[in-house]
């Protein structure tokens, strides 16, 4: 299965692409909590996109597409792949296209998390982040028992800079102007799978679920999702 989870930032696809690659087996591809780490270890790549997600602005889709085929290549052994704020525009979802194709392979199903704009700020704003493994909390919703330590690992959790609330508002008027043009990019290609994110994290999980399912009955059919 290869699987994209899209939607706004704050949707919760983060929370529920971790727990589907863990309970399927699939690669899990986040660009940004790679950016991140490379930022965090001061590699030339985080140097380059330091500047970029501290503003909320996208990294260049160059840069993000290098870094995809990197992660990509390690993908041998993984039943699948679930990529997480990947691809956020056209170009990259071409890539992504092509890449694939390389193996004769494609995207199975395209979870769009439906959230509005008041549900994404709340989550936003009390999302923390594990600083070792990246697994993510909200200090009301799902707060982690170990807190301010990581629930899975023991790390440090932190509230990540661009969570706060002048580069919220940047990033949700990027995801606008760039990367929501992608619902018709998917849907055209009768891809696209709409999931209710307003909701609690284990009903959305139960819809995600669901959703890929339908997806896997599809693929062994070879139909598209429905
Ligand atoms: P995220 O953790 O997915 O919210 O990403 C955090 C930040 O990393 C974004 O605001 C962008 O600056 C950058 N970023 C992550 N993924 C991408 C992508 N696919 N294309 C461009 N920039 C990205």
């Amino acid at each position: 299965m290869r699987l994209i989870f899209l939607g706004p930032p704050g949707a919760g696809k983060g929370t529920q692409a971790m727990g589907q690659a863990q309970a399927h087996g699939l690669l899990y591809v986040a660009t940004g909590d790679e950016l991140r780490k490379a930022i965090a270890a001061g590699t030339p790549l985080g140097q380059e996109a330091k500047a970029y997600t501290e503003t909320g602005r996208l990294v260049p889709d160059g840069v993000i597409i290098a870094l995809v085929k990197e992660l990509l290549a390690q993908a041998e052994g993984a039943k699948g792949v679930v990529f997480d704020g990947f691809p956020r525009t056209e170009p990259q979802a071409v890539a992504l296209d092509e890449v694939l194709s390389e193996s004769a392979a494609r995207i199975d199903a395209v979870l769009y998390f439906d959230a509005t704009p008041e549900a994404v700020i709340e989550r936003l704003s009390g999302r923390r982040v594990c600083r070792e493994c990246g697994a993510t909390f909200h200090v009301a919703h799902n707060p982690s028992k170990r807190h301010p330590q990581c629930d899975r690992c023991g790390g440090e959790l932190y509230q990540r800079g661009d969570d706060l609330p002048e580069t919220v508002k940047n990033r949700l008027r990027v995801y606008a102007e760039q990367t929501a043009s992608l619902l018709d990019y998917y849907r055209s290609r009768g891809l696209l799978v709409r999931v209710d994110a307003d909701r609690s994290i284990s009903e959305v999980r139960t819809a995600v679920e669901a959703a890929i399912a339908n997806a896997a009955k599809a693929v062994g059919k070879g139909q598209k999702p429905s």
